[in-house]
């Protein structure tokens, strides 16, 4: 590792990325047929890539894109290596996961109480409320509950989202027992600044409680993120192949963070990921095929700093 980035203090040697790709960027898009989602998650499975977000358990009239989520997930061929899992809304979703076989749930609530009522219809208290049983479900079948809070690092409706807020409800769904939190950046409101904040409030309450981030890029500001929470010590983090994924509050703005643009910089950095780049490339271009359109990925576009013009 070269100076500059030896007098960084805390930099991993190695971090986990999570492909949410299928499942975040997926319920974005159109009609995508249910074996090309199987083929996407397929090929996800052999980049690398420790861990696969692979579909939601939503209601089909909430998200029609992911009414097929048990036969996707019983479709996929699974690889040794790769730990699969589910996002789901509700006590009833959470349900759905456990008879599919999921071992590792997320469930997800809104830090803003209008974005938990646009997008579940309800309070995030009385989601609060629910995410207790939700919990001593998935205990009871052995399985892990990651709780989700979106719009941790700001709200399309309502602006900032002081860091007090989210702690608050971290140290509610501790109490309930939660296996560990992820922070959502639904609408790419995050920015460095606000990524110390919340990483330092949320470690003086719980110093070991194992923390995720998941940035969209829909500002520009997704990668520099990451390097602050690297700089923190945080080591998981969410990644969507290709940038899939779009935002539903900001017609035309990209989507997730790019899982190529991660662990290209990443590769650069000498931080591990165990994902082949050319392989998640190769999937990028899968990804774009499959939804129709130019992804938003810089890698995807550019190819990688290695990739040199010819010349004349
Ligand atoms: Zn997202």
């Amino acid at each position: 590792m070269s100076a500059l980035l030896s007098n960084l203090p805390s930099l991993p040697n190695a971090v986990s990325l999570r492909e949410v790709g299928p499942r975040d960027g997926l319920q974005n898009e159109a009609a995508i047929s249910t074996s090309d989602k199987i083929s996407l998650i397929n090929a996800l499975s052999a980049t690398g890539v420790s861990r696969i977000e692979a579909v939601s358990f939503v209601h089909p009239k909430a998200v029609p894109q992911m009414a097929d989520a048990e036969e996707v997930w019983f479709g996929v061929t699974r690889t040794s290596g790769v730990r699969y899992s589910a996002l789901v809304p509700n006590l009833r979703g959470a349900q759905r996961a456990i008879v599919a076989g999921f071992t590792e749930i997320e469930l997800v609530l809104s830090a803003s109480d209008t974005h938990n009522r646009r997008n579940v219809g309800r309070s995030t208290q009385q989601s609060l409320r629910q995410a207790g049983d939700v919990i001593s479900l998935l205990h009871s079948h052995g399985a892990i509950a990651e709780i989700i809070i979106a719009t941790a690092f700001g709200c399309p409706y309502v602006g900032d989202v002081p860091p007090e807020r989210v702690v608050r409800l971290v140290n509610q769904v501790v109490a309930q027992g939660a296996d560990r939190v992820a922070f959502g950046d639904t609408t790419g409101m995050a920015t460095p600044r606000g990524v110390v904040e919340l990483v330092d409030a949320v470690r003086n309450h719980h110093p070991d409680l194992p923390i995720l981030l998941h940035f969209h890029n829909t500002r520009g500001t997704a990668l520099a993120n990451v390097l602050a929470a690297l700089q923190l010590g945080v080591t998981e983090f969410d990644a969507s192949v290709g940038g899939l994924g779009g935002c539903p509050y900001a017609p035309g703005a990209s989507g997730n963070l790019a899982t190529e643009e991660l662990v290209h910089m990443l590769d650069d950095m000498g931080i591990a990921t165990g994902i082949d780049l050319q392989k998640l490339l190769e999937v990028a271009v899968l990804a774009q095929r499959l939804v129709g359109r130019q992804l938003p990925s810089a890698i995807l576009r550019a190819g990688p700093r290695s990739t040199l013009a010819s010349e004349g």
